[in-house]
């Protein structure tokens, strides 16, 4: 695996510590995650009588074990009744370090979903130069290796770290229904935590540490439209029953405006000056690669062509995805068949502030009033989850992320909003308003978490273990 440049004879040490680590037990312990198709609840409902979670919590619960040089671990499956058990690992402070520390991350998986490249799939990993390629390595499986490798690499060095605590969920793909179980039923062993690290965001590019400022809430519900009990002949029924479709897109566009794809003023927010700064920067510095990332059909663009705007939107304005569509047969498998229903599952992307039940609230009575020709309109919301913004960064920290990047990366940390939900932050953050937060990841440009083709960049999963040690052993208290 390439090293970055670097100055630092120390840097080299930490380099060659974590590149043989990864190349010799992480790399094929994530080839057999990658192996198991551990969806997340929501996705497999059987997963208990499927096994498959309970498969992958014990493969990473014993690496954990066999990880030797880290004084003291301790390694849990820790499973509530009826619920997917979480992956704990605790390790007592090391060298006389200071302070409590709690590491985030999931092991649970999206589906498959399709249009995965040939010689690709989901279930079986491809290691392509620095790109592993399979299902659930970059979202969210390399999480606990990385935190675990970043604690083995400071204590081969000496080098003091405070206790901390790597807690890996089993739901999060769901909306961590779980975890405020969890959260409670862990929260003498959780303790305060000084510092948060999550390993489940997106990075902006693979050559720099990035961490996340703020993160979208999700509103997910099925909008659903009835007109006929049954099916009718098109030519019998056209012109005197409506179209259950037409209702569908004339209740939308009160949500939706379907020419400019602005959404109803109830979804808005005041968005705060110090995050438009945080994104005017990334977007000079990324120019509109950052558009041109995803996989374009030809001939189509962006809704916005201002790198920056594009960026604002994508972080703080709210956003509406179709992300099914029920009661209709593939175009060709229909006939002339006027259908009596359509339903679409609705995925809205809530700004960070706005608190999701209230959104969800307005949301429904906006659609579900007075239908076109009375017709039964209903909106069956699932759980609304409020999104996160960041407390300050303390001064320590901000030293530590900057210091990290340039060490290892060579380049400066950038922060920014993104676009994505982690229901955990928002959890935290309102029980310990005083937790300082470091949110970074491996889901870069092409790296399609939820997509096919998903990959992990292995030399930036290096590198951020590297980044995070850092960080870790930077942790003052406050
Ligand atoms: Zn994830």
């Amino acid at each position: 695996m390439p090293r970055p440049a670097t100055t630092s004879s120390s840097a080299l040490s930490t380099e060659g510590f974590l590149s043989d680590l990864w190349r010799q037990s992480i790399v094929p312990t994530l080839c057999d995650f990658i192996r198991i198709p551990n969806k997340s609840p929501s996705f497999d409902p059987e997963w208990t009588s499927h096994g498959y979670m309970h498969k992958a919590v014990r493969l990473l619960a014993e690496w954990c074990e066999a990880t030797s040089g880290i004084t003291g671990k301790s390694v849990e499956v820790f499973e509530l009744p009826g619920r997917t058990p979480t992956l704990l690992v605790d390790v007592p402070a090391f060298a006389g370090g200071s302070g409590n520390i709690l590491i985030y991350g999931h092991y649970d998986k999206q589906p498959e979903f399709s249009g995965w490249r040939s010689g690709l799939s989901p279930w079986e990993p491809v290691l392509d130069g620095e790109r592993l390629y399979g299902r659930g390595g970059a979202d969210d499986g390399y999480a606990v290796f990385a935190a675990l490798a970043a604690i083995a690499a400071l204590q081969a060095r000496e080098i003091p770290h405070g206790r901390c605590l790597l807690l890996i969920e089993g739901c999060e793909e769901s909306g961590s229904f779980d975890l405020p179980h969890y959260m409670t039923a862990l929260r003498k062993r959780i303790g305060v935590p000084d510092l948060l690290v999550c390993l489940d965001a997106e990075c902006g590019t693979y050559d720099r540490l990035w961490s996340t400022s703020s993160l979208r809430g999700m509103l997910p519900g099925v909008l659903s439209v009835n007109v006929l009990t049954e099916g009718q002949h098109s030519g019998a029924a056209g012109g005197i029953v409506p179209s259950s479709f037409r209702i569908l897109r004339s209740v939308m566009e009160r949500v939706e405006n379907a020419a400019t794809g602005a959404l109803h003023d109830c979804l808005h927010v005041q968005i705060p000056q110090v995050a438009r700064e945080q994104i005017r920067a990334v977007a000079e510095l990324l120019g509109e690669d950052v558009l041109r990332k995803f996989p374009w059909a030809p001939g189509a663009e962006p809704e916005e062509a201002d790198t920056y705007l594009a960026l604002l939107a994508n972080a703080w304005h709210p956003s509406l995805a179709t992300t099914g569509i029920g009661g209709a047969p593939l175009p060709q498998d229909a006939g002339n068949t006027l259908r009596p229903a359509t339903s679409v599952k609705l995925v809205f992307r809530l700004p960070p502030t706005l608190d999701a039940n209230t959104a969800a609230n307005a949301i429904r009575l906006v659609l579900e009033d007075n239908p076109p020709y009375s017709a039964p309109v209903s909106f069956a919301v699932e759980t609304p989850q409020t999104g996160w913004y960041a407390p300050e960064t303390a001064p320590w920290l901000n030293t530590a992320i900057q210091s990290a990047s340039q060490r290892h990366f060579g380049k400066p940390s950038l922060a920014m909003g993104m676009g994505g939900t982690i229901p955990f932050l928002r959890m935290l953050g309102k029980t310990f308003p005083l937790t300082q937060f470091l949110v970074t990841g491996v889901l870069g440009p092409h790296s399609n978490a939820h997509g096919p083709n998903e990959f992990l960049h292995l030399g930036t999963a290096l590198r951020l273990s590297a980044c995070v040690g850092d960080v870790i052993a930077a942790l003052k208290k406050t």
